[in-house]
């Protein structure tokens, strides 16, 4: 054999550089599926079905096409469960005299198959992603010279470079960004009407897939009942069309906002088909974009829904890369308390928390603000561990892959990396939840009030991390309306919300 083309689950991309020249003749694709993967972190059962099945399927795929694949299946009686056993097995088997594989997303596991290679003594040819709209060197350009990275002047950069809203050199419209008239809360009655996304029936494959994790995973959190998720490039297409038709027209005015037993709203439930590379991002820019240029949505939703594929979703990466390994060890805030038990079971008398983590545990999704401002502001505010925080997020939601999921967890949320990511923290009491959902007029707590029985945690944790972090905060220009509120609170105010904080702390260690 001349060449090994490895494959790995979030490489399920039919154009890939690791594709480039095969020989099926002489070439062979190298796929595994190994338990390793599932259990590093105690991984959401939708999240092990969405990969495994998206893996099975696009094998099938490359069959068909006449590509020959070495495919270890989960159940195989020799599967050994790790990549490195299993790589080193095949190559003893098949004798290939070259590796290749487009250069895997993981900082850990890039290494791990580099010291493979160089221990079997092959030559390992590692192609660039070409997924992404910015390699690193385009980002290494972008940030030379620059004191502080920030994710809106790249975005600009990414805009100009590759034409996207752009219109004479200006963007169109005439303005960058136009989230003046985005991120509303919803009226009394709730969200408008809105068609219930496009259903994924599991066939023959995934169903072989679900009964497959259920029986090798039994006690991982999550459910199967309501698994619905895109696990082709066919399905990821149709779950694009069906995004651009009934739900980009309003993503901008509600991206922020939540409603109980709400799941899905106006976000587009790309993310994992995304990165698991079933589809191109810049046809969904491109979707999109011609959706505002065909007066089919305001060009308040297309940008600010591009911004986040263009912007965020890029930028994250780059960050990820330029940090890592160092990255993931950070805790700048020097936060140690353990996560709370009621993060694997939902079980816990806040309505907003109960809402965001029952839908993860039931679909393994939450929308962005969920994630960020009722699962991640609570352990930011409670002073959880930024590492215990990673290692949930990564295992609970079926778009998680960890140069997205870190720098948006430890970086964005958790302020772990002192703020690389972000410039400032993202606190906020419990009002702002009460602003921007109806789930505080259902709950035992008030959002108003920061001591006493029925204060909100929230509430009470939000002043007390503002206390306890005044000097690091105090420094900081974009927090200095937070902190000045300080101020309004005598001494036995901050005593006793530093009290109940305490309580609080203790109660969930
Ligand atoms: P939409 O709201 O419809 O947004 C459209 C697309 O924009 C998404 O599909 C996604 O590809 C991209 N996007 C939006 N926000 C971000 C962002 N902050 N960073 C990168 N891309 C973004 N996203 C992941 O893909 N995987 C993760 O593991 C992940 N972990 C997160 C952890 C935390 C603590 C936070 C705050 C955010 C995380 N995000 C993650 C970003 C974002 O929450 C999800 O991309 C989004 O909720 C996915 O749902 P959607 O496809 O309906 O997105
Ligand atoms: Fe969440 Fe506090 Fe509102 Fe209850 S009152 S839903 S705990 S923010």
């Amino acid at each position: 054999m001349r060449n090994l083309v490895i494959i790995l689950g979030d490489q399920l991309d039919s154009k890939s550089a690791a594709l480039d020249g095969f020989d099926p003749q002489q070439d062979c694709v190298w796929m595994a599926e190994v338990a390793r993967e599932s259990t590093k972190v105690w991984v959401h059962k939708a999240r092990i079905v969405t990969f495994l099945a998206a893996m099975r399927h696009f094998a099938e795929d490359l069959k068909k096409a006449g590509l020959p694949v070495d495919y270890r299946r989960l159940e195989d009686p020799q599967n050994q469960g790790d990549f490195i056993v299993e790589l080193e097995a095949a190559v003893k088997r098949l004798k290939p005299e070259k590796l290749i594989m487009v250069e895997a997303g993981e900082w850990q596991v890039r290494e791990d198959f580099r010291d493979a290679a160089r221990r079997l003594k092959l030559e390992l040819d590692e192609r660039e992603d070409r997924h992404f709209l910015a390699t690193h060197a385009d980002f290494e350009k972008h940030a030379k010279g620059r004191k502080q990275l920030r994710m809106e002047y790249f975005y600009r950069e990414m805009r100009v470079n590759h034409g996207i809203l752009m219109e004479g050199g200006k963007p169109v419209g005439g303005d960058w960004n136009f989230d003046s008239e985005n991120r509303k809360s919803f009226p009394k009655g709730g969200p408008p009407e809105h068609a219930t996304p496009h259903a994924f029936p599991q066939d023959a494959i995934t169903q072989e897939v679900i009964q497959i994790v259920e029986a090798t995973f039994p006690d991982h959190p999550g459910s199967l009942a309501d698994f619905d998720w895109p696990v082709t490039a066919e399905g990821a297409q149709q779950a694009l069309e069906d995004f651009i038709a009934h739900r980009l027209a309003e993503f901008g005015e509600y991206q922020d906002a939540m409603w109980t037993q709400e799941p899905w709203l106006f976000h587009s439930r790309l993310s994992a088909a995304m990165n698991l590379k079933l589809l191109d991002p810049r046809e969904v820019i491109a979707a999109a974009e011609k959706a505002f240029h065909n007066g089919h949505a305001p060009l308040a939703a297309v940008e600010g829904f591009i911004r986040q594929i263009l912007g965020w979703r890029e930028y994250v990466r780059a960050i990820y890369w330029r940090y890592m390994p160092g990255y993931v060890e950070m805790n700048e805030l020097q936060a140690q308390q353990p996560l709370p038990k009621f993060y694997w079971t939902g079980e816990t008398d806040m309505n907003c928390l109960r809402d965001a983590l029952g839908q993860t545990l039931r679909y393994g999704y939450a929308h962005h603000i969920q994630r960020l401002m009722v699962t991640g502001l609570f352990s930011l505010l409670l002073g959880v561990r930024p590492q215990e925080v990673h290692e949930w997020y990564l295992a609970v939601y079926v778009d998680a892959v960890e140069w997205v999921e870190l720098p948006n967890t430890l970086g964005m949320s958790q302020h772990g990396d002192g703020g690389l990511m972000a410039s400032k923290p993202y606190i906020a009491s419990g009002k702002y939840i009460q602003r921007m959902s109806n789930y505080c007029a259902g709950c035992r707590y008030d959002p108003g009030q920061s001591t006493g029985e029925n204060a909100c945690p929230f509430t009470t944790l939000y002043w007390d991390f503002l206390i306890r972090h005044e000097p690091r905060l105090k420094m900081n220009q974009r927090m200095s309306l937070q902190v000045r509120n300080l101020s309004r609170l005598g001494d036995d105010q901050k005593w006793e919300i530093q009290e109940q904080a305490q309580s609080i702390r203790a109660s969930l260690a």
